[in-house]
């Protein structure tokens, strides 16, 4: 049994993380020698991504901070909203280009958030090192429904997505990388992430069904897997949806 202890708590989402017993409220870690506060948080269950504060004995530390027995150990998500700038950041700075990598579970959410405009990787057979990979070569976000996969050291910038229903999944990402600025409906390919460009009925005709011949005029295609888009009835369906996501519906 270590001997030594230190008392934590954390607070706001961090406790979707903790067992009950250990949610809003303080609890005693016990340690031996001098684990970095990291090490202790994520012994403790909760991704070091999803903290943005840590504050020991009311002063705040970086995550190579060594635990010492007796202290007091406050831990807190990022904020979006409160100015904390006085004190240390664990992050540099947000990835202000909101580039995303999903986990393989997150297929229906890669394509809300493609959908929005925003650039999303995703494959069905990605596994952990190549997400990892992907995520640090480009500075993309990674979103998992597998927080152990936010334990990677280099893993800087991550999100647990809590829900399992894919449009709770994209209110609760906008949320907490507050991106309704960023929302640029119908530009990107929903199905492969490419950009969206118009072309000429002369040019889609071909590969149009009678029905949409006749009543559609514009059309969009995928600059990479050309597949055609256009304005019809999965379109209104689509527009209400960004409506109530908080987007502006352009183009
Ligand atoms: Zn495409």
């Amino acid at each position: 049994m270590p001997d030594l202890e230190a008392e934590f708590r954390c607070y706001a989402e961090l406790n979707d993380f903790l067992p009950q017993g250990r949610k809003h409220a303080s609890f005693r870690y016990r340690f031996d020698g001098a684990p970095s506060v990291k090490d202790a948080i994520e012994a403790v269950g909760i991704p070091h991504t999803e903290v943005d504060l840590v504050l020991v004995d009311g002063e705040s530390v970086g995550f190579d901070h060594h635990l010492r027995h007796g202290e007091r150990v406050s831990v807190f998500p990022v904020f979006e909203s409160l100015d904390i700038s006085s004190l240390v950041r664990l992050r540099e700075k947000p990835l202000r280009s909101s580039k995303f990598v999903l986990d393989v579970h997150l297929g229906k959410l890669a394509r809300l958030l493609r959908m929005l405009g925003f650039d999303v990787l995703h494959k069905g057979d990605y596994d952990d090192p190549e997400i990892v990979a992907v995520s640090a070569a480009e500075a993309r976000i990674v979103l998992t429904r597998d927080r152990g996969l936010l334990k990677h050291k280099a893993v800087t910038h991550g999100y647990w997505v809590r829900s399992a229903q894919p449009r709770d999944q994209i209110a609760e990402v906008l949320a907490r990388f507050d991106l309704y600025s960023q929302i640029a409906p119908f530009r990107r390919c929903m199905v492969c992430n490419g950009h969206i460009e118009s072309i000429d009925k002369s040019q889609a005709w071909d590969r149009l069904p009678e029905k949409t011949r006749r009543y559609y005029d514009e059309f969009y295609t995928c600059s990479d897997c050309r597949k055609l888009y256009w304005k019809g009835s999965h379109y209104r369906h689509m527009q209400a949806l960004v409506r109530r996501l908080g987007g502006a519906v352009g183009r």
